[in-house]
Order: structure tokens, then sequence, then C-alpha cells
């Protein structure tokens, strides 16, 4: 009886390792990105594999936690109960606002800011600004200020910081630094004074696999960057500047930096311009644009096709696009409106 017991057990321990293993087989070693829909503002979380995870911004105020509900959505799907770092890109309110109510949901550890704002004639601004500091003052979450070339302190994640404070990286990226033909055909715009200017943007770096994320990086920013040399080289994932505004995403770094995928966080009616439409669409080597919502400005013409859309027209219901990244550079981009997976390739 006894010894049948004890196989009893040792089956039903067998059986629970492997059913365990089974569980979590298709996300190890992976790294996991979701696009959260907060409706026109961005929050992108990256999870690596070891389960360290980095928020980058939080969506708008209000709404009754729409945006941290959908935060602690993903990061329960993720299997986390508590967000290391978040990355404040800038503080304006679609970004920074839905700092209080996140807190209030998940514990966070640091954040990641350019600086102060310095955006004093815009009320939203400010008071997104000042709810932020009432909650590292109650919280007492770190604040870290990092600057351009610095990389963040964030356990097995490689993310460096390439724009800061209207500032940029001055030294081309090992292998990158040759001239960037496409300076000529981008305008040249006055300097953007607001905090978009401002953005704290990030390259990230999963084995072989480089994601860009600049926040609201305005065109201006853009062109120190990338001109009259090519500072970046190219990127495997871009997450389109701004929601897909115009006021960024100049060819001087979308068609320079040679994107196999992009991965735009506008809304229905925010971001999503026919000319970025247009810029992201015709980058060399691009393979796919990844859309949150269907834009009502890109109209049939201009949008992605509907396969590669996680909101259509019409009544929303929040979806998001999550990617499984490899070391090699290869990844899966999942649109869970459809439930459809697309697998890219590592790049060459
Ligand atoms: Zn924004």
């Amino acid at each position: 009886m006894k010894l049948l017991l004890r196989t009893f057990l040792g089956l039903s321990a067998m059986f629970v390792l492997v059913f365990t293993m089974h569980a979590q087989a298709p996300a190890a070693g992976k790294l996991r990105i979701y696009f959260i829909d907060v409706e026109g503002g961005q929050s992108t979380l990256f999870v690596t594999p070891a389960g360290k995870s980095l928020l980058i911004d939080t969506g708008w105020p209000g709404n009754n936690f729409r945006d941290a509900d959908r935060i602690v959505a993903a990061a329960k799907r993720a299997g986390l109960n508590r967000i290391d770092s978040v990355l404040i890109t800038h503080f304006h309110e679609d970004h920074v606002g839905g700092v209080p109510q996140l807190v209030q949901r998940i514990p966070v550890g640091t954040f990641f800011v350019h600086g102060p704002n310095r955006e004093l004639d815009h009320g939203d601004t400010e008071q997104g600004y000042a709810a932020f500091q009432k909650v590292l003052a109650q919280t007492k979450a770190k604040e870290i200020v990092p600057k351009p070339g610095d990389r963040l302190p964030i356990e097995g994640l490689d993310a460096t910081v390439i724009s800061s404070d209207g500032k940029v990286i001055q030294t081309p990226w090992p292998g990158a630094g040759q001239p960037n033909t496409y300076c000529k055909q981008s305008e040249i715009r006055p300097p953007d004074q607001t905090e978009n200017a401002r953005s704290l943007g990030v390259l990230i770096r999963f084995g072989d696999l480089r994601i860009l994320d600049l926040g609201d990086l305005t065109w201006d920013k853009e062109r120190d960057l990338m001109c009259p040399e090519n500072r970046l080289g190219k990127v495997d994932l871009l997450v389109v500047s701004h929601h897909g505004w115009y006021e960024s995403s100049s060819p001087a770094l979308v068609e320079a930096i040679h994107p196999r995928v992009a991965i735009m966080d506008n809304g229905a009616k925010k971001g999503g311009s026919i000319p970025t439409l247009d810029t992201v669409r015709k980058a060399p080597g691009l393979e796919a644009l990844w859309q949150l919502h269907y834009s009502d400005e890109g109209g049939a013409t201009h949008n992605t096709p509907a396969e590669y859309i996680a909101n259509l027209d019409g009544p929303d219901a929040g979806h998001d696009i999550e990617v499984t990244a490899s070391r090699d550079g290869s990844f899966t981009v999942h649109n869970s409106r459809t439930g459809a997976d697309k697998h890219y390739a590592a790049g060459k």
C-alpha cells in the first residue's frame, strides 16, 4: 500500500512537473512585449525571460482606471505581480497621466524620467507632473534621470538611452555612423518647444534583435540624431514615434533605420496621420506595419490591412498587440482581436 501510495505521489509530481514545463514552454527564453491599447497614448510592457519588467509610459488619467486596468491585465498575463521599472518618456498626460491609478493597482519599483517638466505654460502637463511628483513622494519609488548613452539599470534587459531632455547621442552606435542619404529628402522644421522634444527614448537589444522607442520625439530632434550621419544603424522593430502623428517620423529617421516591422500606438482619432502612415509603409525593407487602431484619417487607402490592426472602426474593445521575441532576432506578432500570429524570421 505504502509503495502504491509512493508510486502515485511520484507520478503526480512528475505529471505536475511535465504539465508546468509544458505551460511555460512557449515563452521560455523569450522577451515578451505588450502594446497595450490606451487609446492614443502610449503604454508598452517589456517582460524578460526571467520575469523582470519595464513599462514604457502609463496612458491617460481619468476614465475610471481604464488604462491602469488594461496594463495590469497584460502584467497578469505575463505572470507579474509588480512592475520593476516604469520609464516615463515625457510629461504629457497621455504618457504620465496613468501613474496615480497604476500605483493603486500594482507596485512599481523605479521610475526613469528625462528630468523635471519644463513645459510650464500648459495646465494638463503641469497637473500630470504634479500628480506624478505626489506619487514619488507617497510611494517612495526610486527616480533615476539617465543621460543619452547611459544603459538603464534593469536586470536582464539591455536598454540604452538615445534621447533625453532635448539631447541625443553624439557617438554613433558601434557599426553605425554612415552618411544618411535620407537627410536630403527630409524637410527641415523649426525646433519643437514642448515636452515631446524632450522625450526619453531608448534602443533595446535582446540578442540580435533591436527595438527602437523614442516616445514622442519630434522631427527636429530626429534630424539632430540622424543627420548628417545615421547614428543608429538599422533596427528590427520600430515603435512608431508620437502615435504616428506627422510631427515625427521624418524620412531621415524612418527610412534610414530600415525597420522590418513597425508598430504604431495610435488611437482612432489621435495619431495615424496620412503622411506618417505613408512614410512608414514605404520604408525600405518594411515587412509590416501594425496599428493599435484603424486611423479615421488614414481611411481605406492609407491604413495598414485590417489583419494588422488590433482595433477596427466601431465599438472599442481595447485589444492589444503582443510580440514574443527570440535572441536570434526572430519574433512573432500576435493580434489579440483576431487571435492570429505572424512570424518574422531573424534579420540578416
Ligand atoms: Zn503622446
